[in-house]
């Protein structure tokens, strides 16, 4: 696969981007009322690669549509591979990212995956950076998607020799604007999102069309959002597990108390078959600072329904909840699976654990400057 490293091919060049502002802005929407991924702001950053050349100029230029002959690559065979990260302002007005090496990382082996280039990340930081002071106006915090298709026309199947990436922004609101709201979640057991030795690991949007049935069968049944599990052999009994790996766009922890007695938070280990989420690997290292020397365990490991079912049941199951950019944490009231509810320790007139919210308090107050510390990133 192409590579940022390949010395024959340019890097990406700060020095000749090229900004050209809209004259035409448009109004802001107050926050109440946007509604996540509809609105975009006012510009778009973007950059050609080509297979002979490397990485031509990038550009900040009016958002607009993208022209592309019907024959491009990505329209048949889903070259594409795209990232999910946020800019916030904290209380002196600085813009903040998250992280936002974190996500360039996994961008770029995502791409690399597809046959798509790699690229410099912390070039493409300060192109970030950059793009965030011109969409300034837009923050109190924006959702940000960077997205590399492949653009060579050709009906060929191989790797494309051209590439664009580029980065559209959408201003958000909070994301529970009235307070938590716990969610139900369903455990998927006729379909599979990822298996050993496939691309579940890789933000493509090839994994996630395929996901949209089984969530509005989900929906049906009054359920907000699939939990994919993956059935496997339990290697210390020699039994068919489901075992348990992440939510449609987040990981999965429960906390639950052991059989000895000790708190564990637990979540599915990176085994190549969920999305390295930067906002669990976040609560992973809280957790181990900070939960850790209150005596809880923390565990990346695999873990099943039937484990989750029989905490429920022995009154050990204490808290479950989604991580991911859009909402930080979600708590989760339920898990349907194989025509039980599994209730996950949350009182009916409560909407969220006492770790689900500490985990929100705590990675909040850093991406909005409240606590310092390096994960967030000043532009
Ligand atoms: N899993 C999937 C399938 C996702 O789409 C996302 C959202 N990017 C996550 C997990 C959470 O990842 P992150 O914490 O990086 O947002």
């Amino acid at each position: 696969a192409p590579d940022a490293s390949d010395a024959k091919l340019k890097a990406i060049d700060l020095s000749q981007l090229q900004t050209t502002k809209t004259t035409t802005p448009k109004d802001l929407i107050p926050h109440d009322q946007l509604i996540f991924g509809r609105t975009f702001t006012d510009h778009m950053l973007s950059l050609e690669w080509t297979a002979g050349e490397g990485w031509l100029a990038p550009h900040i230029t009016p958002y607009q549509n993208l022209s592309l002959d019907p024959a491009t690559c990505v329209l048949h065979y889903a070259f594409e591979a795209f990232e999910g990260m946020k800019a916030y302002k904290d209380k002196s007005g600085q813009v903040r990212l998250f992280r936002p090496d974190k996500n360039m990382a996994r961008l770029n082996k995502s791409s690399a995956r597809i046959a798509l280039p790699t690229f410099d990340g912390d070039t493409f930081i300060e192109l970030l950076k950059e793009f965030c002071r011109v969409e300034e106006r837009f923050i109190p915090s924006l959702y940000i998607r960077p997205n590399i298709i492949g653009t060579q026309r050709t009906l060929g199947v191989g790797p494309p020799g051209s590439a664009l990436l580029y980065v559209i922004a959408s201003p958000v609101g909070p994301y529970y604007p009235t307070g938590f709201k716990a969610i139900s979640l369903e455990a998927t057991t006729y379909a599979v999102r990822a298996w050993p030795g496939g691309v579940g690991a890789s933000k493509l949007g090839a994994n996630y069309a395929p996901c949209i049935v089984p969530q509005m069968q989900a929906a049906q049944r009054g359920f907000h959002q699939n939990l994919w599990l993956f059935e496997d052999v339990d290697g210390a009994t020699g039994r068919k597990e489901d075992f348990v790996t992440e939510v449609g766009t987040m990981n999965l922890f429960a906390c639950v108390v052991g059989r000895d007695g000790r708190k564990e938070l637990m979540t599915a280990p990176l085994d190549g078959t969920i999305l390295e989420g930067v906002v669990r690997d976040s609560i992973l290292a809280l957790a181990r600072e900070r939960l850790v020397p209150e005596g809880w365990k923390v565990s990346e490991r695999r873990f099943t329904m039937r484990e989750i079912a029989e905490a429920a049941d022995e009154g050990r199951l204490m808290e479950v909840f989604g991580s991911g950019t859009a909402a930080v944490v979600a708590p989760v009231r339920s898990i349907g699976w194989k025509g039980r509810l599994i209730g996950c320790g949350l009182p009916e007139d409560r909407e969220v654990g006492e770790v689900t919210k500490r985990m929100k308090d705590w990675i909040e107050g850093i991406q909005y400057g409240e606590e310092e510390h390096p994960w967030s990133v000043k532009i």
